[in-house]
């Protein structure tokens, strides 16, 4: 699965040009890490960076807790998520 991420992640810009802008919709977005499954169920429809919402839409559904890596860049998502916080 390692490998297959990595070779998707080469597709994309290199991280020098890199912004933390959303490709779709251009607003600044936090950084953010979803899970594999997540990430290669949208890859296809991807086209650069994406914000969250952004990333909904590509989903067809609303994100959970559980499409988030549970690691310290997602602790202010999943924090808000459990509360309820948009
Ligand atoms: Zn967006």
């Amino acid at each position: 699965m390692l490998k297959e991420i990595q070779l998707l992640m080469d597709k994309l810009p290199p991280k020098s040009i890199r912004g933390l802008s959303c490709d779709t919709c251009n607003i600044i977005y936090f950084t953010y890490m979803i899970t594999d499954d997540v990430w290669l169920s949208i890859f296809d429809n991807l086209k650069g960076y994406c914000c969250l919402k952004c990333l909904e839409l590509k989903l067809g559904r609303e994100l959970t807790i559980k499409d988030f890596v549970p690691t310290p860049i997602n602790f202010n998502i999943i924090y808000g998520m459990e509360r309820g916080c948009e």
